[in-house]
């Protein structure tokens, strides 16, 4: 093979490998049915209560409802398949936002039900665990000081915002109940060892942030709402706001620099011009 050959089909390589790592892939074609369970919740050998259990399933984690027997729903949740009772198998209805694959979306235009209340999810905090020991070896203090929050609770808070700052001004830092990420469970604010800087934009200049910055997508979590990214995501920087992904996603979002607005072809917030008389 002649070197210029060698050459071009080089080029060909690299540019198949930068358009699959830029490129954003399609949505999640399937059309499996996918739940959550409402609470934590067996899964069984077979479609009875007295069925021995063969794990629990967590909330806030999406298994695959294969097909209904009865009350009962065959249930596959990782490797495993078994039963679980269908009426604690929440629909994508039931849960709100947008589900791509196994992602759940929370923006500002893709709304959770107040009754979704899956509560801090196990494998974002197991990921954060993972990653504050990581952090804590190379001198870095992790704190996660705000994960999971409620319909109702983010309501007073948006509410208390709302009375302080008006309405316009509270929606670029707050969300409005049911808008909020931290409803997923999925969420994680997280600070370092200077708690004063929680929640402000002095903490995008700690070595905390920074560090987060660099490596938190290897433990599956993705900076949210950067900065140069608000028409997409609605809301103002945010150097602590971490929403668990998975590592994969998370890598391929970091590769991108991609907000999940624009990686899945979601539409942008767009900022409401309010003229005055
Ligand atoms: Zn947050």
């Amino acid at each position: 093979m002649k070197r210029k050959q060698i050459f071009i089909m080089t080029l060909a390589v690299i540019a198949t490998v930068t358009s699959t790592t830029t490129y954003i892939p399609a949505v999640d074609a399937s059309t499996s049915s996918y739940r959550q369970a409402k609470t934590s919740l067996h899964l069984r050998q077979g479609a009875s209560l007295e069925q021995p259990s063969l794990t629990v399933i967590p909330t806030g984690i999406y298994v695959t409802e294969l097909s209904k027997v009865g009350t009962w729903s065959k249930v596959q949740y990782g490797t495993k398949i078994g039963y679980a009772s269908t009426k604690y198998l929440l629909t994508d209805e039931q849960i709100g936002g947008k589900r791509i694959g196994h992602t759940l979306i929370a923006n500002k235009n893709l709304a959770l039900r107040a009754t979704y209340a899956p509560g801090e999810n196990q494998q974002a905090r197991a990921a954060f665990e993972k990653m504050r020991v990581a952090a804590k070896k190379e001198g870095i203090t992790l704190v996660a000081f705000s994960t999971y929050r409620s319909y109702a609770y983010q309501k007073t808070l948006f509410d208390k915002y709302v009375a302080r700052d008006g309405y316009e001004k509270a929606s670029t830092y707050s969300a409005e109940p049911g808008k909020s990420e931290h409803q997923t469970g999925l969420a994680f604010d997280i600070g370092g060892a200077d708690s004063t800087k929680y929640a402000t934009f002095s903490f995008s200049k700690t070595k905390e942030a920074k560090w987060l910055f660099a490596n938190a997508h290897r433990y599956g979590f993705h900076l949210r709402y950067p900065s140069g990214k608000e028409s997409w995501t609605g809301y103002t920087y945010e150097s602590w706001h971490y929403r668990y992904v998975g590592a994969t996603l998370a890598a391929r979002l970091k590769v991108s620099g991609l907000t999940m607005e624009e990686y899945f072809h979601l539409a942008p917030w767009k900022p409401v011009k309010v003229s005055t008389p």
